[in-house]
């Protein structure tokens, strides 16, 4: 096959989402030569997850970027609470966090990518392609030592001694690597959509329950990013009845008047994610690690897929930067990393796995009878279980810090 040219590299990451970015940023600051590339021209996408943890931040301070990185506009939400039966309930409250910056910070994603990928960039060790999507690993004798991209200008070989794959939940790099994949619980869908923020609206970021689905309400400054979570039926047989019920099943569980439910005009102004929980049995071949969703993916629940990509990254340059800089790269430190991150990645999965086993039947009466889930109710009784929740939810189960001096 011809090549537009071949590019030797240290450390070569499939995919510049969060995981990946924040990967090239630490091991680039650290000296490590690192090329991370992505599928897409830019960063401009679909909504996919605004949510800035305090981990993160904290990960930012560590690294000298927070103060900046805040100037960004972002919205905060110091607890995130929900509307269950008429009922305003503080899910998770971060006001208590031994850190500095005890709030989620709502940011687009794509602001998130941008900072990264421009503070990344300022190391001469540090190459990011855009539109260069992975088609294959390339291997020698069982290894894995390059990845195969397409690329506007035609086909691109990186070698590398490393391959990250953090190319998300729908991992090319995975596949061709024939790692396995473990699936946990049934799949469901979040249908998010735009809908205008006006004044009178409710003040606080929301969730939203009802008997047979829920609604997140996003803060986004000037609209808000809604999200409909449904279960056993699926967003075809939704289509099938029309863009009307729809609007409708919005404005049934929706804080906001029915009269906005008009501004989804069609389901072209819907975007879908569909909510899988997975992860691979082993995180590694020699050659080769995955972390962030191509790892595993979470369930939206607490808002965690960034935090724990991010914390994946932090984990990954820590204990490979060394490697890496000394020639001295082996199966053993890939496997110190997954070890690592294993306990924090299944904990929190399986937390994820009880709080969906614990919402209410599909069956309206039942669920009207049922009332709230078990673990709504329990933090409703006592509030200190928020503060609990917060430190999950913004610390993760296990913190991981910058231990990587710049370069
Ligand atoms: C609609 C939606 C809403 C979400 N909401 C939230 C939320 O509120 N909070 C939260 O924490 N998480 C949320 N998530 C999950 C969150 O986005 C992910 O957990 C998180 O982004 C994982 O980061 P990552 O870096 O591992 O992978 P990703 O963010 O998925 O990044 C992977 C990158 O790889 C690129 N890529 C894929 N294939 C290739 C290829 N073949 N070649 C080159 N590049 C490739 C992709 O374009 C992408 O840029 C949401 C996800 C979706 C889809």
């Amino acid at each position: 096959m011809n090549t537009i040219s071949d590019i030797s590299t240290t450390c070569v990451v499939a995919g510049a989402g969060p995981g990946g970015l924040m990967l090239g940023l630490l091991l680039a600051r650290a000296g490590v030569d690192v090329t991370v590339v992505e599928k897409h021209a830019d960063f401009l996408r679909d909504f996919r997850g605004d949510t800035i943890h305090p981990s993160t931040l904290e990960v930012m301070g560590e690294l000298g970027l927070v103060e900046k990185f805040l100037q960004l506009p972002h919205t905060r939400a110091p607890k995130l609470t929900a509307e269950m039966a008429g009922e305003t309930i503080t899910m998770a409250d971060f006001s208590r966090l031994p850190v500095k910056h005890r709030f989620i910070a709502f940011m687009p994603q794509w602001d998130f990518l941008n900072f990264l990928a421009e503070e990344a960039g300022r190391y001469p060790n540090f190459r990011l392609v855009m539109q260069g999507k992975v088609i294959d690993v390339l291997e020698d004798q069982g290894r894995v030592c390059g990845l195969l991209l397409e690329t506007p200008e035609g086909p691109l070989r990186i070698r590398s001694t490393l391959v990250i794959g953090a190319d998300g939940r729908h991992s090319v790099v995975r596949e061709k690597a024939g790692l396995t994949v473990e699936s946990f619980g049934t799949p469901s869908e979040v249908i998010w959509m735009k809908l205008s923020k006006q004044p009178g609206d409710p003040t606080e970021v929301m969730g939203h329950a009802g008997p047979r689905q829920g609604m997140v309400l996003i803060d986004r400054g000037d609209y808000w990013q809604a999200g409909l979570v449904v279960r056993r039926t699926t967003f075809l047989d939704i289509q099938a009845k029309g863009i009307e019920t729809f609007r409708r099943m919005v404005s049934d569980i929706s804080p906001l008047p029915v009269e906005r439910m008009e501004e989804i005009r069609s389901f072209d102004d819907t975007s879908l994610l569909v909510v899988r929980i997975d992860r691979l049995k082993q995180w590694w071949r020699p050659g080769l690690l995955c972390i962030g969703d191509a790892a595993h993916a979470m369930s939206p629940i607490g808002g965690v897929g960034v935090n724990l990509a991010i914390q994946d990254a932090v984990a990954t340059a820590n204990i490979l930067a060394g490697p890496l800089l000394e020639g001295r790269l082996s199966d053993a430190n890939l496997a110190a990393v997954e070890k690592r991150r294993s306990f924090p990645t299944r904990a929190t999965q399986k937390l994820q796995l009880m709080m969906r086993s614990s919402r209410r039947t599909d069956d309206e009466s039942e669920a009207k009878r049922k009332g709230p889930p078990a673990f709504i109710r329990g933090i409703a009784r006592w509030p200190v279980l928020a503060h609990v929740a917060g430190r999950l939810m913004g610390l993760g189960f296990r913190m991981e810090h910058v231990r990587l001096r710049p370069r």
